[in-house]
């Protein structure tokens, strides 16, 4: 009897033991995290969270489990900046991606499209560069099409920004570069049902206004910001059944030629904030820590990656894709080019924005 109860009291002891093992094995991960800017664990990452796509948090505070890269080539696309793995998107930013650049070249945009950063192997916050892009529903287009020949690996890293800007004048597209297909191109992005807002520059944004002649619903969806003078921000909704991604406020309905445009032809957004002489210097504001971003987002962080890069790099239908035996690409080692994405120095933020953005 006094045996048997031992035993009996043996087993959900051990148990209890493995757990405890499982539970501290966790506790060391997190703490070993714990103070490190969540942007340089995300940053570091090279490869996704094995596991459904799901997308975690908000645009500008999340992160992704289950991204799938883009190939660095396909038909009618190249990956550029290849160095900085940010190829990575959920399955339907990537097969949108590969959808548009199909429908850019039917429209005249040269042999395809060149695409800059989606998202991170694993999203989340970045070391250099945006504030969104973390939850694989973002990517950048470059305002340049993809020349006939190929870029190779070396070009994509050294290929300098077009501005579609003048330069010496004040919000003013430059009208020797930007041509009916660039609007064209633009409008298309964003008449499909999943994207829900385009960026752009506040110029390229009243340049369509003033000159666009078909559907006006749809340059509602396209939003004027700072920078996006050298390409184009695709934002995808959360997909359907994303329970745990934040959707962004709704567009507001019209064509957005109006006061929220207006406002940025203002001196507000462009001054610099106005500095109280009396006021304590701000203390500077602490990084992004993993407490920060949805909870999911640890367990995305630790998670188990796939085997190869090739596994989870997207295979789009039916077609061989010229580039995707470069998954076995690495990318080249090369100096960085200068952060181009980033806002200049001299463009503070305003502190209030146009509802909408
Ligand atoms: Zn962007």
């Amino acid at each position: 009897m006094h045996t048997m109860k031992k035993s009996r009291g043996a087993r959900p002891l051990a148990m209890a033991l493995t757990f405890a093992c499982a539970f501290a094995t966790v506790i060391s991960d997190t703490a070993s995290a714990e103070g490190r800017p969540a942007k340089e664990l995300f940053g570091g990452m090279a490869l996704p969270a094995k596991a459904a796509p799901s997308p975690y948090g908000s645009y500008a505070k999340g992160c992704i489990a289950g991204a799938v890269a883009i190939p660095t080539d396909g038909p009618t696309w190249q990956a550029m900046r290849l160095s900085r793995n940010r190829r990575w998107g959920h399955p339907e930013m990537i097969a949108l991606l590969e959808r548009f650049s199909k429908d850019a070249v039917q429209l005249g945009w040269g042999s395809g499209i060149l695409i800059g950063d989606i998202s991170q192997p694993r999203g989340g916050p970045m070391l250099s560069g945006h504030a969104s892009h973390q939850i694989g529903l973002d990517a950048d287009i470059w305002f340049t099409p993809k020349p006939a020949n190929p870029l190779s690996a070396q070009q994509r890293e050294d290929l300098p920004f077009t501005s579609m800007l003048e330069k010496d004048k004040f919000l003013t597209v430059d009208k020797r570069l930007w041509t009916n297909t660039h609007a064209r191109v633009v409008v298309q992005a964003a008449s499909y049902p999943q994207v829900e807002r385009i960026f752009v520059n506040p110029a390229i944004k009243k340049k369509l206004c003033d000159t666009w002649t078909g559907d006006r619903a749809v340059l509602g969806k396209i939003r004027p910001i700072y920078g996006h003078d050298a390409h184009f921000h695709i934002r995808m909704r959360c997909p359907e059944g994303a329970a745990g991604c934040k959707p962004q406020a709704a567009v507001p309905p019209g064509d957005g030629c109006d006061q929220s445009l207006a406002w940025w032809f203002t001196k507000e957004p462009w001054a610099a904030p106005k500095k109280d002489p009396n006021a304590k210097p701000a203390p500077k504001p602490r990084a992004m820590q993993i407490a920060d971003l949805p909870k999911a987002c640890a367990m995305v962080l630790d998670a188990q990656g796939p085997s190869s890069e090739y596994e989870v790099t997207y295979q789009a239908a039916g077609g061989s894709m010229p580039g995707s035996a470069a998954s076995a690409f690495t990318a080249p080692s090369v100096a960085r080019v200068a952060e181009p994405f980033e806002l200049p120095a001299i463009v503070p933020v305003p502190p209030a924005r146009p509802a909408g953005w």
